[in-house]
């Protein structure tokens, strides 16, 4: 356990992340079908195994490099609206986090920050409009507040894993105002969000590399 995440925990966290979206491909899938176009586990799968292939090819050494890479491959191999909101989340990311080789908690929590508000600036998501937004949002500020309490990063991000996963949950009664669940109006509510599904799982991601 350690009070910083460094670019090895950082490439760990995009392979933990990749290995949850394509062990859970089918699933993210099935959610997709019953709202979307049921394509979430292929565009994460094929994004991640991208980015793990540019990343061990590139070895970059620092924050901003790491994250440019990941969010420029799956803006350019991912089609559909995750693609360049996952996107948006990793450049902004990695913009904000900058040119070094290790993050402390606040420097990590304002780089998700950064991350969220790229995705509100690319799609326009508020709260409880069921889309990747419900899990993300809860999850940075549990992760704000636990650190501003004085907690270890490890238990911070543990946090963070919690709050993603209950804003997951709480997708499921939720009528979609954005995204192509949209389109089915009050049909889309009584199924989880792909998208809050799929950041659930980069949350559980993190907090397993940050315990590790
Ligand atoms: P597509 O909807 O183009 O098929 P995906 O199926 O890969 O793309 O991703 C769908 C997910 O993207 C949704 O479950 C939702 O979480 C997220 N999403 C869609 N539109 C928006 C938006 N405008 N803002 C935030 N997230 C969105
Ligand atoms: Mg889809």
């Amino acid at each position: 356990m350690s009070s910083t995440i460094t670019i090895d925990g950082f490439t760990a966290w995009l392979e933990a992340f990749r290995a949850r979206v394509t062990e859970n491909r089918a699933y993210l899938t099935e959610l997709d079908s019953a709202i979307g176009d049921a394509d979430h586990g292929s565009n994460m799968a094929r994004g991640m195994a991208a980015v793990m292939e540019k990343v061990g090819a590139a070895a970059p050494g620092t924050a901003d490099e790491l994250f440019k890479t990941v969010g420029m491959t799956l803006v350019t191999s991912v089609g559909g609206a995750s693609g360049p909101l996952y996107g948006t989340f990793f450049l902004r990311f990695g913009m904000t986090a900058g040119s070094v080789s290790e993050c402390d908690g606040p420097a990590l929590a304002a780089a998700l920050r950064a991350g969220l508000e790229g995705v509100v600036a690319r799609g326009k998501p508020e709260a409880n409009d069921k889309t990747m937004f419900d899990a993300m949002s809860p999850a940075i500020d549990a992760m704000d507040a636990a650190l501003a309490s004085g907690v270890s990063l490890s238990d911070a991000a543990a946090a963070a894993r919690d709050a993603a996963a209950a804003g997951r949950d709480a997708t499921e009664p939720l009528v979609a105002r954005k995204g192509r669940a949209s389109y089915l109006g009050e049909r889309s509510a009584g199924h989880l969000d792909p998208g809050a599904t799929s950041t659930a799982m980069l949350f559980d991601a993190l907090a397993e590399v940050i315990a590790a």
